[in-house]
């Protein structure tokens, strides 16, 4: 028998799944998978219930509601000061995981280059390998995670067609600095490249820290398109919303991929994300706070277990250094141990990198968008475990 694509064939299952299988198997609390552990807002799940029964039901227009479309273009202003025209600028799709997949296909020729940051997010690659593209990473330091810009400079060649930029970012909680996003902006137009920014978690930062849209740079609304996810702004995961904005020139391409992936998005819950998008300051600013205090409890508990807890700035997302607590393993041996004995199941960070053997092996990602009784019976565990009691 011929093989099946190379890409794919090849490829494992996605580690969110195996952590979420073997947490259930074992009864675990699951801080792996990033997902919510509430049902999210009474008032949009009721405007999507409304929907579903008064329609309509039918195929909506294929770049998404009008209603969404409009409220994704007037959050880009609110928020950023950017000028979208609805129309034309903007896609509504399944997820930020079929934006990824729209634009990357749309902008990748066989024989390009895409730039990655390590850790990062396991969708990248394969996506980016099946448009027949090469991945070129490039890896923050942690426990900063600091950008070495001359790193970055070195992988920009003449073949580089993109940057895929995740900001605020997956699995680090790193909310990339103005200072940053200038110097990847120069690259950017220095080799006539284009960004691909996954800003799924836009909403979710914290004290002390802004998210700002590469986008909004100068030079840079004609060369980036941005990606947003309902799941994480409304803390609604399983709608699979997302959009993606951008210039007219890169969305036509870009639509054209949609509309043979999905063609189009279910109407019921994209009327109800257009409803959401218009909740006044004070639901985003809530979002924010609520998730921050439940950093700062996840924070608390990892240490008094013995962890190193790496800072985090915004997402759904902690990391933490396990060697403390004298565990010599892998990171992966070190998330099945903790996931079978102290039952609270972690993502390794080893997981995000293209290479494993070039990844840091001593840590592990802690999802903290749980209640707070949750988080304090994880910490409780972690203790017994790490036999602090
Ligand atoms: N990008 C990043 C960095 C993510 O963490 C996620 C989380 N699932 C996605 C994209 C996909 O988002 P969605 O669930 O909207 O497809
Ligand atoms: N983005 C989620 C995470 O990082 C997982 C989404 C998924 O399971 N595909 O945990």
């Amino acid at each position: 028998m011929r093989p099946a694509n190379q890409v794919f064939a090849n490829l494992g299952t996605t580690i969110f799944t195996v952590m979420s299988s073997l947490a259930s198997e074992h009864g675990a609390i699951n801080l792996g998978q990033g997902f919510p552990d509430d049902e999210g807002p009474d008032d949009v799940r009721a405007v999507a219930a409304k929907a579903l029964i008064d329609g309509p039901n039918q195929y909506p227009p294929m770049p998404g509601m009008p209603a969404l479309r409009q409220a994704v273009a007037a959050t880009n202003k609110r928020f950023y000061g950017l000028d979208v025209d609805w129309q034309k600028q903007v896609l509504v799709t399944s997820g930020a995981t079929e934006a990824l997949n729209d634009c990357l296909l749309a902008l990748l020729n066989p024989g390009d280059e895409a730039i990655i940051l390590e850790p990062a997010y396991d969708s990248y690659k394969p996506i980016i390998e099946a448009a027949g593209a090469k991945v070129v990473s490039v890896s923050l330091e942690p426990p900063l995670w600091s950008l070495q810009l001359e790193k970055l400079a070195a992988a920009f060649t003449s073949k580089t067609k993109l940057i895929l930029l995740n900001t605020p970012m997956n699995p680090t909680g790193k909310v990339f600095t103005r200072a940053e996003l200038d110097a990847i902006a120069a690259l950017v137009i220095k080799h006539d490249a284009y960004a691909v920014c996954d800003e799924v978690y836009e909403h979710l930062v914290f004290s002390g820290h802004k998210h700002i849209p590469l986008m909004t740079l100068p030079g840079m609304t004609e060369r980036c398109v941005r990606i947003g996810s309902a799941g994480k702004t409304f803390s609604l995961t399983g709608w699979k919303i997302g959009y993606v904005t951008g210039p007219e020139h890169l969305m036509a391409p870009i639509m054209k991929v949609h509309q043979f992936v999905t063609f189009t998005t279910p109407p019921a819950t994209q009327t109800a994300i257009a409803f959401g998008l218009a909740k006044d300051d004070s639901y985003f600013d809530g979002l924010a706070s609520s998730l921050e205090a439940k950093r700062d409890l996840m924070a608390k508990g990892l240490e008094a277990a013995g962890f190193d807890v790496l800072p985090t700035d915004g997402t759904y997302f902690i990391s933490a250094d396990f060697r403390p607590l004298g565990f010599n393993g892998t990171d992966e041996e070190f998330c099945r141990d903790i996931t079978i004995k102290a039952k609270v199941a972690a993502i390794p960070l080893s997981a995000f990198y293209a290479n494993p053997s070039t990844a840091p092996r001593h840590l592990a990602r802690f999802c903290f968008c749980k209640q707070d009784a949750i988080i304090a019976e994880a910490s409780a565990r972690l203790l017994a475990y790490a036999g602090r009691k």
